[in-house]
């Protein structure tokens, strides 16, 4: 049986909060998304994993590179507000938009006590509500902005979903995907690549979280 803190810890990283018979070290919990935030507290620019996209795409500009910096951060100040909405609903804060060229088409927030949904995280609830708003399964004109990195399942179903581009805020070393404890999203074994960039407004988001935390201690 797993030890009340290993409990805890594993269902943050499933994205769940504990139920109240489960003690939680929040502060643990927090100093992990704190260190997440310390390490990610100066922009970083794409993994190294990355790989260009192929080349029908026009050659970057310094501009446009700077146009694309400025918008990451306001795409994120909306996946921002929705991490708000979620932890008004007593969820852990994380928020997700997505959005296709240039307007948002789908926004959601962790609401897996809401929905008793397991898979109802954030990038889930977006990537969803894009899919209906398209009208389509395949999102590959999409972004996906998070303020967390995703986890496994997250990362999959941007993969299943072919979005273009990922962007997200702070690293999660309990469950991140992308490169903290698994690298699912441009994995060598699969096919569809994935341009990322980590690390925007990362200390806000890992902020979120930590107001989370210190409400529940
Ligand atoms: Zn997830």
């Amino acid at each position: 049986m797993l030890a009340n803190d290993e409990n805890a810890a594993s269902q943050l990283a499933a994205g769940s909060r504990p139920n109240s018979r489960a003690p939680v070290e929040w502060d643990l919990l927090a100093s992990a998304f704190l260190s997440s935030e310390l390490r990610t507290g100066e922009l970083r620019i794409e993994h190294s994993f990355w790989q260009p996209a192929t080349g029908h795409r026009p050659l970057t500009t310094a501009s446009d590179a700077s146009d694309k910096l400025l918008s990451d951060e306001l795409w994120m100040e909306e996946a921002l507000r929705s991490a708000q909405r979620a932890l008004e609903a007593g969820e852990v804060p994380v928020g997700a938009v997505v959005v296709c060229q240039g307007r948002v088409v789908g926004r959601g927030w962790n609401r897996n006590l809401t929905d008793c949904d397991p898979t109802a995280h954030a990038e889930i609830v977006a990537l969803r509500e894009a899919g209906r708003t398209l009208g389509n399964h395949r999102l590959g004109d999409c972004e996906l902005f998070a303020t967390i990195e995703p986890c496994a399942m997250c990362a999959g179903a941007a993969i299943h979903a072919r979005v273009r581009r990922l962007v997200y805020g702070a690293d999660d070393p309990k469950a991140g995907a992308i490169h903290s404890i698994l690298q699912v999203v441009n994995h060598p074994g699969l096919n569809h690549r994935i341009e990322v960039r980590g690390g925007v407004l990362a200390g806000r988001s890992a902020e979120i979280l930590q107001e989370f935390f210190r409400n529940r201690r």
